[in-house]
């Protein structure tokens, strides 16, 4: 755990990190993935300004490592603050900080040793306290915006907040299978991935039975020229058939390296990897996790880090349209009963 120098920091985007209860969700989200957890389990109270509980059995922090991690720019992630080798969802040193500016804020977290630390901020007051829990780490988040009558009040309605939530957990559901991620709403089971690795599983838990057979995966690796090296671009996913349309492009989800991201270049990829299979103004429901060198990966352009910058970003859209039209020719596409998803 070291602080970041001034230049780093000031190179790093600006941005407001918390602007809704989805974002503490999906900082407190990938904070569990850098650390590497199998599992991961988000609960939810409310529109999520009430409470957010996400905890995991990742590496876990020491007590020194806790206390420091919700001071703001620190972080364990940035190898000599080099800006170019980002390999981590994380990398600004903000978001706890962040958030423990705007809610009530409590971290236990345990990296293995026999007792656990609990570091608990409220207002300027932080205290920390040795805890019992295993491995892994817990966050929980109350009052968000409890001093911030403006912000509060920007919210939309507590269904369509906690709607924010559970389609951004269910895409990292989707795009990563290899992690067991559970969400649960006013203590009702929402989903729960089961972290088998398959797309196939992680698509069951999501969008259920019925509409999971209606469905294919895509496992595939191309190799993209980027400026004069060649880049290995891995690509896999769910694709469901074409029976199974959408009038909004929002079912489509992509991910580089593990992050999901918005890059509507490689939605469209999508869609035309459907091609002629699709009505017009129908859109697929597809999730595609792609992998690429992190040097062919700019993360740091949106202060959200949803949106990434490609190099190459033409030919990358060109595998990804090759890979699902592939997919899909190969696949038994029985036409069937459009399916709700
Ligand atoms: P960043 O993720 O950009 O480093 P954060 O404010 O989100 O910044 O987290 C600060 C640091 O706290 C991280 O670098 C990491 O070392 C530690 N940390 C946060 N959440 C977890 C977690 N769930 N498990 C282990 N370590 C964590
Ligand atoms: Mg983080």
């Amino acid at each position: 755990m070291r602080r970041l120098d001034r230049e780093t920091v000031d190179r790093i985007a600006a941005g407001e990190v918390v602007t809704r209860p989805a974002r503490v969700v999906e900082e407190l989200v990938e904070n569990a993935l850098d650390a590497g957890a199998a599992r991961i389990d988000v609960e939810v109270d409310g529109d999520g300004t009430e409470r957010i509980r996400v905890a995991d059995d990742g590496r876990g922090m020491s007590a020194e490592a806790a206390a420091m991690a919700v001071e703001r720019h620190t972080t364990s992630k940035l190898p000599d603050g080099d800006l170019t080798a980002v390999e981590t969802l994380g990398f600004r040193g903000e978001a706890l900080a962040s958030i423990a500016d705007v809610a009530r804020l409590t971290l236990t977290t345990n990296d293995g040793g026999p007792r656990a630390t609990s570091v608990r901020v409220d207002a300027d007051d932080v205290t920390v306290d040795s805890a019992g829990r295993g491995r892994g780490t817990t966050v929980e988040v109350r009052d968000l915006f409890h001093n911030r009558p403006a912000r509060a009040e920007s919210l939309a309605a507590p269904a369509t907040e906690f709607e924010r939530i559970s389609d951004r957990l269910a895409a990292y559901a989707l795009l990563r299978p290899e992690v067991a991620l559970s969400l649960a709403h006013d203590g009702r089971r929402i989903f729960a991935t089961p972290g088998s690795g398959a797309f196939a599983d992680a698509a069951l838990a999501v969008y259920g039975r019925e509409a999971a057979r209606e469905s294919t995966t895509l496992d595939a690796t191309a190799t993209v020229s980027v400026g004069d090296d060649d880049a290995a671009v891995g690509l896999r996913g769910v694709l469901a058939y074409p029976s199974v349309t959408r009038a909004s492009a929002d079912h489509v989800r992509v991910a580089v390296n593990g992050r999901p991201v918005s890059v509507p270049a490689l939605r469209r990829a999508v869609d035309r990897g459907y091609g002629s299979l699709l009505p017009g103004d129908r859109h697929p429901v597809a999730a595609l996790a792609l992998s690429l060198p992190p040097w062919a990966v700019d993360p740091n352009v949106h202060p959200t880090k949803e949106r990434v910058a490609l190099r190459a970003a033409d030919a990358v859209a060109d595998a990804v349209e090759d890979a699902v039209a592939d997919a899909l020719s190969t696949a038994d596409l029985r036409r069937s009963a459009d399916v709700a998803m």
